[in-house]
């Protein structure tokens, strides 16, 4: 489920609600191309029951070490416009720790990814092969064990 167009403040209860339901629990962030209310990023980064902020834009290093320290994933996004920030977004993850994602934002079946657009797409964003890696097969794993469908 990805959460858009919310007051950052309703975030913390929606994600709740919505990972009660058994969600995987996204935040549309704060793209250069699709804007939402300033403050998401740090409302997403900052809440345990969201596992993705999705294309966050220029979020900043304070938020990207909330997502970090709370294991929230930032997307590197394929999507038109919103990749536009993915180059700064790994920066951001290289400084805190944070772990990155390359993710679809899948709106139509032709969106979806083939493994060697993922790796296209973490390539262009400036990732070295070694983080290309850890992003398209650890992360996921490790997304997969938070979310309870995989041991560790
Ligand atoms: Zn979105």
């Amino acid at each position: 489920m990805e959460l858009t167009h919310l007051p950052p403040a309703a975030i913390p209860e929606l994600a709740r609600r919505a990972k009660a339901l058994g969600a995987l629990v996204v935040v549309h962030g704060e793209t250069p191309v699709e804007p939402v209310i300033p403050g998401t990023n740090r409302a997403a980064v900052s809440c345990p029951d969201v596992d993705i902020l999705g294309h966050p834009g220029l979020l900043t290093e304070e938020e990207a070490a909330i997502a970090a320290a709370n294991g929230v994933f930032l997307e590197i996004s394929a999507r038109r416009g919103h990749s536009l920030a993915n180059g700064h977004v790994v920066q951001m993850a290289r400084r805190t720790g944070a772990r990155l994602l390359v993710n679809s934002d899948t709106h139509d079946p032709g969106d979806l990814l083939t493994p060697e657009f993922a790796r296209k797409v973490g390539l262009g964003a400036g990732l070295e092969p070694d983080e290309l890696a850890a992003v398209l097969e650890e992360n996921p794993r490790r997304l997969l064990v938070r979310l309870g469908y995989r041991a560790d």
